[in-house]
């Protein structure tokens, strides 16, 4: 504690995990004695830099860039870049040390690592964001590369900057390889990507759910966020049978009685992913209710998938879920709810995948993107889907394998078992080298 003090959202991931693996440490001495997840959670390296960039009205403007590089004991760190203004070294330390165990449970060999900036793309010109994207790739450059650390995108990272980034490092090194996953399809992109953390989170509560003799079909969901992992949870959800009622943004949300359909979420996306509006919007054109500064957690509903950002899930909320009859809840952001919310839901016999294992849908095809990249050639979408679900599939039966008998329920206790599933890899493998 004393080494992080003030990092509470890295405390917080910390002690989620060391919550389930300390008992199961107890029971296998030989990490204890390697002092394994006390060196799990030291990131390999911490990389901070000034990024300056000049506006469109010809002021230099100057941002913190970083790139925590915390575990590549299984395979090259890999793991998004986030810009949002909110970023710090606690949100990023946090999210690598998360994405360690995620990479290992996709069954990849992928190491984990996060990075990012305090920059807000909101209201920035495409000028200006190309500015920042090559400013920040101008020295992130020497940290990574294909077979050391492949970054991808996150909050405020979507194709476009992802671009801007994959072509300041084909220019810096002259080199076209794949240094960073996400990238267009004409250059080196896999099919897939862009879907794959929303399609992944639903397949995630469809297995879920049919491990307790449930389906998907005629399933009222409720979803928060609206960008690229709530829109493709929409997406499959909707297509799987259930009826998608909100989504949201930092504004507010949406509650729409009728469900999100196809034709709908079509205006979502261009709204968000290309005019980069305000979901008010879908609010006046559909004539449904706008929830100002409000999470859509009070909505009655039978699943939940939080897909905006960390700790937009409080215990309260947790428990007015829990009041309106929630059944299962799969995190599509990364540490949606607080653990005490967590706790809630377990102790109340709701179903509950965590995000490490319920989004790792887009990691997982990202590392299949890196594969596609090394062979230089392209599967296309059947393949790749198939091959996403299979890897969701093979998720949920380790967290099935290694999660079962939650104390108070003895239900398959899905934190539990993505913890530990994840941990024996990259464990094992620290182990095998010996101490470093
Ligand atoms: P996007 O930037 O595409 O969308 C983020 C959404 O969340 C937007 O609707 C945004 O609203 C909302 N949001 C962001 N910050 C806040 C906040 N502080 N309060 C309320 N709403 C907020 O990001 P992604 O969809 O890619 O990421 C969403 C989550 O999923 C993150 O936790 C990310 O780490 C996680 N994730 C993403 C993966 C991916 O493949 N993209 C993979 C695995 C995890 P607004 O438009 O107003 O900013």
């Amino acid at each position: 504690e004393r080494r992080n003090s003030g990092e509470t959202e890295f405390l917080q991931a910390v002690e989620e995990v060391a919550t389930t693996i300390l008992p199961y440490i107890a029971k296998n001495p030989k990490y204890k004695k390697a002092r394994i997840l006390e060196r799990m959670c030291e990131p390999d390296r911490m990389i901070s830099f000034r990024v300056a960039w000049e506006d469109d009205e010809g002021n230099v403007r100057v941002n913190r860039g970083y790139r925590v590089q915390c575990n590549n004991a299984i395979g090259p760190y890999k793991g998004g870049l986030r810009f949002h203004k909110s970023v710090t070294p606690s949100i990023l330390k946090f999210l690598a040390f998360e994405q360690t165990f995620k990479n290992s449970l996709t069954g990849l060999p992928m190491g984990g690592g996060k990075g990012g900036a305090d920059f807000n793309p909101q209201g920035k010109s495409d000028r200006e964001v190309m500015h920042f994207c090559q400013a920040f790739m101008t020295e992130l450059f020497r940290h990574i590369g294909p077979n050391t650390d492949v970054p991808a995108g996150d909050i405020g990272v979507g194709a476009r900057e992802v671009s801007y980034m994959f072509g300041q490092y084909k220019r810096l090194k002259n080199e076209f390889v794949g240094v960073l996953t996400g990238k267009g399809l004409q250059f080196g992109g896999s099919e897939i990507r862009t879907e794959a953390t929303g399609y992944g989170c639903v397949y995630m509560m469809q297995d879920m759910l049919n491990h307790h003799d449930m389906t998907l079909k005629d399933q009222i969901a409720i979803v928060s966020g609206s960008g690229n992992v709530a829109q493709y949870t929409c997406e499959k959800a909707t297509q799987l049978g259930a009826k998608v009622v909100t989504m949201s943004d930092s504004s507010g949300y949406i509650y729409d009685k009728d469900g999100i359909d196809a034709e709908k979420l079509a205006f979502i996306m261009e709204l968000k992913g290309v005019r980069r509006g305000r979901i008010s919007e879908y609010a006046d054109k559909y004539g449904v209710e706008f929830h100002a500064g409000k999470a859509p957690w009070s909505v009655k509903g039978d699943l939940a998938f939080p897909c905006a950002t960390q700790n937009e899930i409080t215990v309260e909320d947790a428990k007015t879920l829990i009041g309106n009859g929630i059944k299962a809840v799969c995190e599509g952001a990364n540490m949606p709810t607080y653990k005490d919310g967590i706790d809630a839901f377990q102790h109340a016999g709701v179903l509950f995948a965590p995000s490490k294992a319920a989004n790792a849908g887009g990691v997982a095809v990202s590392g299949l993107e890196m594969t596609q990249n090394s062979m230089r050639l392209s599967w296309d979408r059947e393949e790749l889907d198939a091959r996403l679900r299979k890897i969701m599939t093979g998720i949920h039966d380790s967290c099935v394998k290694h999660g079962d008998g939650h104390p108070t329920t003895d239900q398959v206790d899905y934190v539990k078992g993505a913890n530990i599933a994840g941990f024996i890899k990259v464990a094992d493998a620290m182990l095998a080298y010996g101490v470093m």
